[in-house]
This record gives structure tokens, sequence and C-alpha cells, in this order.
């Protein structure tokens, strides 16, 4: 059996009832054998056995008081997977959803989309079983601190700087600094995705959104294709899908419908993302709202039993496809509907939305897919430009940060495409994006000896 097959049998058998950990290492080990069983200096140092092992697992209880004055118990996770190339880097999600499995296949994603950044971090993730729905403000503050209370003990400027992720905007990052700078006495960026007063990035708010769509927009040139006047499809009405929205429509493309997790709206006359925004961003309400808006779009159930029937916002007839919500949301059928709809090129904005099998579909039709750890990577290069920004002590021009967002995410493409063309499958940037993002990680681990 194969060096890279054998890594990937063990540790499946090793971390049982971990499914999104395992889809995760059965996408990448399995897109890595050819090239890792080719190099036997990999398997002489060890390095998949030691990579797919995170160097530490922090695992604690959130206590807090809700409005009632009850005391509320949630889990929080740390997972510090890889620090082969800078400090562990990577988001905090706070979500009913958020289990250990989770966490780990969001922080092995991690290692290799910092990796195609070209920039010095490592990979990381955590999070919470915490749901911030319908909570108020204080008890949001009071459920912060007390992650941050514990987290405090095991991150720092140089050693694991978190970020947002679903859940996880600019108010609970702000709470949560606020705690660690209490605790620790120490003003640094110890988390990405600040306010604008205290040391956060202009353009991270945007990074993910923009960032994907650079990518496409990139990946279409190069096929002499283009987003101007292409109808696109978004899920998820957070962070990413806004941006990616905004981002759209100024090159000239139409996003037709967004979702969250109750149900999607389709407006043929495209989005009003003004709306969207007061929706989500001000209000913090449902997509289901945007009718008050305009009434001429149609909203679709996709949560309750009858609406099963309907079938998933991708559905909607769309040339571009982008899936920002969450994990799992764009299954085989849907790919197959996506496919039989015309549609041409899609992008993952949330990570690994689409299962092994939707990405098969899309791999087989020669649809033009960029997987997340390539096409969602600006946010996390964003905030690596954060970090740049506090330990200088100065702060970029939006239009600099921006820039310099752009060449990431060009700059990315060209590598996946490369590494792609190299293993002999041009225009798989699943395999380009697994096979760069590995090769940098496994030299430093190697130099850096057996740790
Ligand atoms: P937000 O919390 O801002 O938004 C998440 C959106 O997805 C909401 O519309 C939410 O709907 C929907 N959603 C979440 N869970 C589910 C679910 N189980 N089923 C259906 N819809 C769901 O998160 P972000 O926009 O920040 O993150 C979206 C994705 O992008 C995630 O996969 C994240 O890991 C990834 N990502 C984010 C980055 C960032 O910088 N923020 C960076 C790189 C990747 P509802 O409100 O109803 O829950």
């Amino acid at each position: 059996m194969s060096y890279t097959k054998r890594v990937l049998e063990q540790t499946l058998a090793n971390n049982p009832n971990e499914p999104e950990f395992h889809q995760a290492l059965t996408e990448i080990l399995t897109t890595l054998q050819p090239f890792v069983d080719a190099n036997p200096e990999y398997e002489q140092a060890g390095v998949l056995e030691r990579l797919v092992e995170p160097e530490r697992v922090i695992l604690f209880r959130i206590p807090w008081v809700d409005d009632a004055g009850k005391v509320q118990v949630n889990k929080g996770y740390r997972v510090q997977f890889n620090s082969a190339i800078g400090p562990y880097k990577g988001g905090l999600r706070f979500h009913p959803s958020v289990s250990l499995s989770i966490v780990k296949f969001l922080g092995f994603e991690q290692i290799f989309k910092n990796s195609l950044t070209g920039l010095p971090i490592g990979g990381g993730k955590g999070g919470s079983n915490f749901d911030p729905k319908g909570k108020s403000d204080r008890e949001i503050m009071a459920f912060c601190q007390s992650l941050m209370t514990e987290l405090s003990r095991h991150i720092g400027a140089d050693t694991d700087v978190p970020a947002g992720d679903i859940g996880v905007g600019a108010r609970e990052v702000g709470y949560m600094y606020g705690q660690y700078k209490r605790i620790r006495n120490i003003f640094e960026g110890v988390l990405t995705g600040k306010g604008l007063t205290y040391g956060g990035s202009l353009a991270r708010k945007e990074a993910t959104g923009y960032g994907l769509v650079y990518l496409m927009a990139e990946m279409l040139r190069r096929h002499g294709k283009s987003f101007e006047d292409q109808t696109v499809a978004i899920s998820g009405s957070g962070n990413v899908a806004i941006y990616a929205t905004q981002k759209v429509q100024q090159l000239g493309g139409k996003v037709i419908a967004l979702s969250d997790s109750n149900g999607y709206i389709y407006d043929a006359a495209g989005v009003d993302l003004d709306a969207v925004r007061e929706i989500k961003e001000v209000n913090r309400g449902r997509i289901s709202e945007y009718l008050n808006y305009r009434p001429n779009a149609v909203y679709t159930e996709t949560r309750s039993q009858e609406a099963q029937t309907t079938g998933s916002i991708w559905t909607v007839p769309c040339k571009i496809a982008l899936p920002c919500a969450t994990q799992n949301e764009l299954h085989e059928t849907d790919a197959k509907t996506l496919v039989n709809n015309g549609c041409f090129a899609v992008g993952e904005g949330a990570n690994m939305p689409c299962t092994l099998e939707a990405t098969e579909v899309f791999l087989r039709n020669k649809i033009l897919f960029a997987p997340g750890k390539a096409a969602n990577a600006g946010g996390v290069a964003t905030s690596a430009l954060e970090m740049s920004q506090n330990s200088a002590r100065i702060a970029w021009s939006f239009e600099e940060v921006d820039q310099k967002l752009q060449d990431i995410m060009v700059n990315i493409y060209s590598s996946i495409a490369t590494a792609a063309i190299e293993a002999g499958c041009e225009d798989n940037f699943v395999v380009g994006a697994n096979i760069a993002g590995f090769k940098k990680v496994a030299t430093a681990m190697m130099q850096q000896g057996v740790i």
C-alpha cells in the first residue's frame, strides 16, 4: 500500500466519529498521493504522519450568565494544528454545530490555505457551540469575556492569532480583544478583524468576499470569460456573501440569489445589496425580510419539512455559483442541477461547501472550480496584513490593502494553476491548491527536524 494511502487509513481509524475531518483528510491526501509518493523524502521524514496530527488541541469550559440570571455552559475549542511556517492563524466560529470534528477539518484546511497566501502564517482554528442568534449584547459580551479568560493563556501575537468566522464579527472580536488586553496587560495584534479605532485593517471586512471574486475573475480571464453580464447565485448572506456580492456587482455581474439557513431569495432584477446589508448588518434579521424592500422578489423556505421538496438555492439557474454559507451545503444533486442549467464556474467562498461527490461532478464536467482553500484565502491573507500593520504600528489606506489583496489572489491563481499543470492535470485546481499549499509547509517541517 502506498505511503499516502497508509497514513490516510491510519488517521481515519485513529480519529473515529469525526466525519468532517475525515472528509477534508480524504480530499487532501487522495489528491496529494501521486506527488507525495513520487518524492520519498516526505515518507523518510514522516511528514504526513506529523501533518495530520494537530500540534496541540485545547478544549475548555465556557461558563456565563444569561439575562435571566441563569448559568449557561458552552464548549470551547482551539486546535493549533501546524506552526511550521508561522504563528497559528485561523478564525473562531460560534455556531451550535461546532464540534471537534468541525474545528479539526477547518484547522487542517487552514494549514494549506495559509501556505497558499505566501505569507508567514501557520494553521489553526477554534470556536464554540454557543449560538449567538437571539442573544442580547450583554449576553454576547459575557460569553466572549468568559471564552477569552481561558483562551488568553494559549494565544499571543507571535503564538496564535485568531480571527472571526461564522457568528463572529467585529462586535465579538471587540469584546474578546478587550478581555485579552485586560487580562494580559498587553496591547498587541492578538486578534484580527478588529475595529478600525484599535488596530483593525481597512478592507479586512471586505477581504474574503472581494478576494473570492478577484480569484474567480482571474480564473475567468485566463479562460476568455468574465463576470460581465453573468448571472451569479451566492449562498449565505453573512460577511463573505455580502462582500462577494458587492464585488461581483462592481465587475458588472448580476447577483440574483442569496440565502440564510431558513431559505433563499431570488430577485431577477439583481439583488439590492443596501437592503440586504440593512437586514443583516444593522438589524441582524432574516433574509425573508428582503421582500419588504423588493416585493417582486421571491422567497423560498428551505428549512421546514415541506420545503425539502422545493430544492435549494442551487435550483436557481445561474452561470456562476459562489457557495458562501457553510460546509456541505452543496450536494451531488445540486451540482448536477447547476451543470444542467449551464453553470460554468464555481468558487467556494465558504470552507468545504461542496461535498466530495459534488466536487467530482464539477471536475468531470470541466466546470472551472476553485476550492475554498484558494478561493477564500483573501480573508486570512488580509488578516496577515493586519498583523504586519500592528507589528509596525502603522495603518495602510484601503486602496493599499485592496491592491495587496488583488496581487495575492492573482498569485494564488498562478501557483495553483502551475501546480496543476506540473501534476499533469491542467485546470484541476483542487489538485493544484493541495500540492502548492503542501510543498512549502512540508519543506519547512523537514528543515526544522522531527518536532
Ligand atoms: P457569517 O456568520 O457572517 O455568515 C454565515 C452565513 O451562512 C449566514 O447567512 C448563515 O445563515 C449561513 N449559514 C451558516 N450556517 C448555516 C447552515 N448550517 N445552513 C445554512 N446556512 C448557514 O459567516 P461568514 O460569512 O464569515 O462565513 C461563511 C463561510 O465562509 C464559512 O464557511 C466560513 O468558514 C468561511 N470563511 C469565512 C472567512 C471570513 O473572513 N469571515 C474567511 C474564510 C472562509 P444564518 O444567519 O441563518 O445562520
